[in-house]
């Protein structure tokens, strides 16, 4: 039985494990993510030989790389990463074949998370799903008649950049009232320090503690975020016509606050019959999506 490695890049952690033919986890660790990019590949490098170890004697059979940002498959270069620029404009392909002792892929890290629930996590058996991963930002996957859906350059699944609100705040991508605006984590604390008029540092489980006890601003302020999320489900309900959505992310950990108000708006935005066909439910690798699904990614596509 071969193994296979998985590694997921992001912006401050760098994830990384093995998993074996049924897609299971063997192995996975995690480190920061060095700030240069010289660091990066030494490091990637010594995680061969870490890896290579933990075996058990075991092949590894093929690779997977997830990296945060838009990677375009057809010039096999990272065009754009706003959370870890140091690799823009990277041939990764070529980098990476300096030290992968096996065949790799590629693929944007949102993809690969999506892939992972849909190979190994809540869109087991599906063949249409779309996930929405919610922490800092909203990032997201889609798998469509049991292909992933890259779109024609690779670009496709933003769906963090759905439009829900069109006075909306000004998001990183240029644009206004994306969902990532509207219904992120420090959105989230946003309305809540708008809502009480507090000036406080504070996280969206800060709120969400508040909100569990009795608190109705901070009750309110997920309110107002599971309203814009419900419209970007909508949308992609309409769209699409999926017979799953997961959410993962830090901020389903608040579910119970986020959800009923986000179905509750999905429902109104879409048809009805669309909206009765898919079932919204939460993902459930956790924070291994990413390893999981670039793994399962390269073992596919052997
Ligand atoms: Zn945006």
């Amino acid at each position: 039985m071969s193994l296979y490695v998985g590694f997921d890049l992001g912006g401050t952690q760098l994830k990384y494990g093995l998993i074996n033919e049924k897609y299971q986890l063997n192995y996975d660790s995690k480190t920061d993510t060095p700030e240069n990019t010289s660091q990066l590949f030494q490091l990637l490098e010594n995680l061969w030989q870490e890896l290579r170890e933990k075996t058990n004697g075991k092949t590894i059979a093929a690779a997977g790389y997830g990296i945060p940002g838009i990677y375009s498959i057809q010039k096999n270069k990272i065009l754009q990463s706003p959370n870890y620029p140091e690799i823009d404009g990277l041939n990764l392909d070529k980098i990476f074949k300096s030290f992968t002792p096996v065949p790799f892929q590629i693929n944007n890290d949102a993809n690969m998370a999506a892939y992972g629930e849909w190979k190994a996590g809540a869109g087991q058996g599906s063949n249409s799903i779309v996930l929405l991963t919610i922490g800092t930002g909203i990032g997201g996957g889609v798998v469509l008649n049991k292909t992933l859906w890259h779109g024609e350059c690779g670009f496709a699944g933003e769906v963090g950049h759905i439009i829900v609100n069109h006075s909306g705040e000004r998001c990183n991508c240029g644009n206004r009232g994306c969902l990532e605006t509207e219904a992120s984590g420090p959105n989230i604390v946003r309305n809540y320090l708008s809502l009480s008029q507090v000036n406080k540092k504070m996280t969206a489980k800060d709120v969400a503690s508040r909100a569990k006890n009795g608190d109705s601003n901070a009750k309110h302020a997920f309110n107002q975020a599971g309203y814009f999320l419900g419209i970007g489900l909508g949308t992609i309900i309409n769209v699409l016509n999926p017979d799953k959505i997961i959410l993962g992310g830090g901020i389903m950990k608040s579910a119970s606050l986020l959800l009923p108000p986000a179905v509750k708006e999905a429902s109104q935005r879409s048809f009805e019959d669309s909206f009765e066909c898919c079932e919204i439910l939460k993902a459930q690798l956790g924070n291994k999506a990413g390893i999981i699904g670039s793994a399962a990614w390269a073992k596919d596509n052997l």
